[in-house]
């Protein structure tokens, strides 16, 4: 057993910024062929297309809403068009938002329900008759659906969502020897880790164990794991990957 990859067929919804980023590159740097969607930010998907170019091997950056049922059942087109099947699902697209519960509006509810937890919904299912035995589909979690974290109720609610929502399809799909798991990152120094104000990043800083937050590449190794056949028996959990916070 290895962290080979070669030949998996890998989709990472929000595959070419962040976390989904790494995700992506971390992948096709163990030899899957990645499709990675986005939905808007065209420099960062074309960036990420040079850089998956280099690594060489038959990869696709497509733009593709996954809130959008639409815009999903073209992408599942699209993956059965190019691989014919899918070994591997990331639903990796997420939206973060803070605000306090008195002036959280219902728009922005819907907004972060869609993103975080109906599009996982949407894709799964969509991409569920392309994957073949040993699947495996990895949802990215966080650290707040556990934990609560104040003025992220609606993000919460939809992590937490996403957490109930992986257990019951490791029961479901596990008849098929597809595993769903989930890997939960504390905060990550991505765009919206990084636009923590100063105080709430020196506070999260120290709480951490490990005396640091997270890198893309710390959540894209734990999903490279569930993604191999190292973690064949892994179905139904959640890896924190926080630093031990
Ligand atoms: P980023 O904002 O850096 O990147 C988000 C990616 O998702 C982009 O590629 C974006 O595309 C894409 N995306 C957003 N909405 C949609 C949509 N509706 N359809 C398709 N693609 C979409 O986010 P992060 O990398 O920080 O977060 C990635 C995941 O990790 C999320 O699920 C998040 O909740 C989770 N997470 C992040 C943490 C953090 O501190 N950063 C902590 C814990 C969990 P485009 O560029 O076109 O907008």
């Amino acid at each position: 057993m290895n962290l080979d990859l070669n030949n998996r067929r890998a989709l990472v919804t929000g595959g070419t910024r962040g976390v989904g980023r790494a995700i992506s590159l971390a992948l096709a740097g163990a030899g899957a062929n990645v499709v990675a969607c986005y939905r808007a930010d065209e420099e960062s998907a074309a960036e990420l297309g040079r850089r998956l170019k280099q690594l060489g091997g038959d990869h696709h950056v497509v733009r593709a809403d996954v809130t959008a049922p639409a815009d999903v059942a073209a992408l599942a087109d699209h993956v059965r068009t190019v691989y014919g099947g899918l070994d591997v699902v990331v639903n990796n697209a997420g939206v973060d938002s803070m605000a306090p519960l008195a002036v959280l509006e219902g728009e922005e509810w819907r907004r972060v329900l869609d993103t975080d937890l109906t599009s996982a919904f949407l894709v799964t299912q969509a991409m569920l008759p392309l994957l073949g035995e040993d699947a495996s589909v990895i949802m990215i979690g966080s650290a707040a659906a556990e934990r609560g974290v104040p003025m992220r109720a609606h993000y919460g609610a939809a992590k937490a969502g996403l957490a109930g929502f992986t257990r019951s399809l490791a029961k479901e799909l596990g008849g098929r020897r597809i595993r769903v798991n989930i890997v939960a990152p504390g905060i990550v120094e991505t765009e919206p880790g990084a636009g923590l104000p100063e105080e709430l990043f020196q506070r999260f800083t120290g709480l951490t164990p490990l005396g640091r937050l997270a890198q893309p590449d710390d959540v894209a190794g734990a999903v490279l794991f569930l993604a191999a056949d190292l973690s064949q028996f892994v179905n139904g959990v959640t890896i924190a990957v926080d630093g031990g916070i």
